[in-house]
């Protein structure tokens, strides 16, 4: 029989204890019967998903949990953004990622981050926003620049290759903290860009982001597809453009869930029956990912934080489970792509729970959290696809 394979991400699940939770951590708050009986029979450890010296992004960690040592192939956030977007970045050209956030400049200075997500703007409304700034700063004859609208508030710059040398905070880094503007050579381009950007925004009454923000650079990187990698056909969903761009440039098969948000109304159910209706057709693997573990995260929402945790307990991991067994014997990974602990708002680097579990064979059985494997030596990261796959 042929094997199914499943890699779960509950996107910066991974947390810290914290006194309000008499010491404990979201995933051992949140009541998750499925996922407690498959690691009961399965093999829980840590995974070092972020390299040592590399950013805590969802972009170096989802890479990693893809079977991409991140070391190798990581050129920058922007561009995977960019290729989720049909974006296709020439030699001489940068992909930057453009944040509608909301900077508060009330109370002087270069601001207060108030919103990295700038209110969580419909993709509608956001389009029209980037598209008029793209009208007026970019696109025109001999206009160095472009700007391509995404989702929600996650939207993409090209510019040319010179442009890359500026230092760039990440804004969902600075949430309630004061705003830290790009440094370095070509930083000077950077805040005219995102000081004009301020009127333009300005003559949109029903957005609260008022500027945008410029970080996470690079170039096109250069990605094997996951088949000729792994010899076995993927496919993916996500809302996030970040992790479809990993997918795109992996050549998986990308699976539209009309519900899919990233944010915490997902369709959690949608997903699920998107990763059973390809396991049975004609998908080898299949990547669900959820992104409001981490949103709940950068929200410092635990109680959301738990409901999405036991959101993928119920409506993922209990049908999925059950289909599966359906169609034959399967392997399943799940792992978040780096912590997003509550409390900080942002994200941490340290290693973060995995869970391997094969439908046949029962592995020495543990508590998926934190503190039941902190003692566990941390496995690469980029590892766990081999281990998820040999059988
Ligand atoms: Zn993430």
């Amino acid at each position: 029989m042929v094997v199914k394979y499943v890699l779960c991400v509950p996107d910066g699940c991974a947390d810290l204890p914290s006194d309000q939770l008499e010491g404990r951590t979201p995933l051992e708050v949140a009541d998750m019967p499925v996922l407690s009986a498959l690691a009961a029979r399965g093999t829980v450890g840590r995974a070092a998903v972020i390299p040592e010296g590399m950013p805590p992004g969802s972009d170096v960690g989802n890479l990693s949990l893809l079977g991409f040592d991140p070391k190798v192939h990581h050129t920058g956030r922007a561009p995977i953004e960019a290729a989720a977007l049909g974006i296709k970045l020439d030699p001489d050209q940068v992909a930057f990622r453009c944040n509608l956030s909301t900077v508060d400049r009330s109370g002087g200075g270069d601001g207060m981050m108030a919103d990295f997500a700038g209110g969580h703007p419909t993709t509608e409304v956001a389009a029209m926003a980037i598209e008029a700034i793209d009208a007026e700063i970019g696109s025109g004859a001999g206009a160095e620049i472009r700007f391509y609208p995404g989702v929600q508030y996650r939207h993409i710059m090209v510019a040319p290759k010179s442009w890359a040398d500026a230092e760039c905070v990440p804004p969902h880094d600075l949430s309630d903290q004061p705003a830290i503007l790009p440094t370095g050579p070509s930083a000077e381009k950077l805040l005219a860009v995102m000081e004009a950007s301020r009127e333009i925004l300005s003559r949109f009454d029903d957005l609260a982001a008022n500027q945008v923000w410029l970080w996470g650079q690079g170039p096109q990187p250069h990605l094997p597809s996951f088949e000729s990698q792994y010899g076995i056909r993927a496919g993916m969903v996500t809302a996030v453009d970040l992790v479809r761009g990993l997918g795109v440039m992996t050549d998986m098969k990308i699976v539209d869930v009309a519900g899919a948000t990233g944010w915490y109304d997902t369709d959690y159910e949608g997903k699920r029956d998107a990763a059973l209706e390809s396991l049975a057709d004609d998908c080898d693997l299949f990547v669900v990912h959820v992104e409001a573990t981490d949103e709940a995260g950068h929200a410092g929402s635990v109680e959301e934080k738990i409901k999405a945790l036991e959101n993928w307990d119920r409506r993922i991991l209990a049908g999925l489970v059950e289909g599966l067994g359906k169609i034959g014997p399967w392997r399943l990974l799940l792992s978040p792509d780096h912590a997003t602990p509550w409390e900080l708002k942002t994200h941490t680097p340290e290693a973060v729970p995995f869970l391997l579990v094969d439908s046949d064979v029962d592995g020495p059985g543990g508590v998926y959290s934190e503190k039941a494997t902190a003692s566990s030596t941390p496995v690469p990261g980029h590892e766990l696809m081999g281990r998820l796959l040999a059988r």
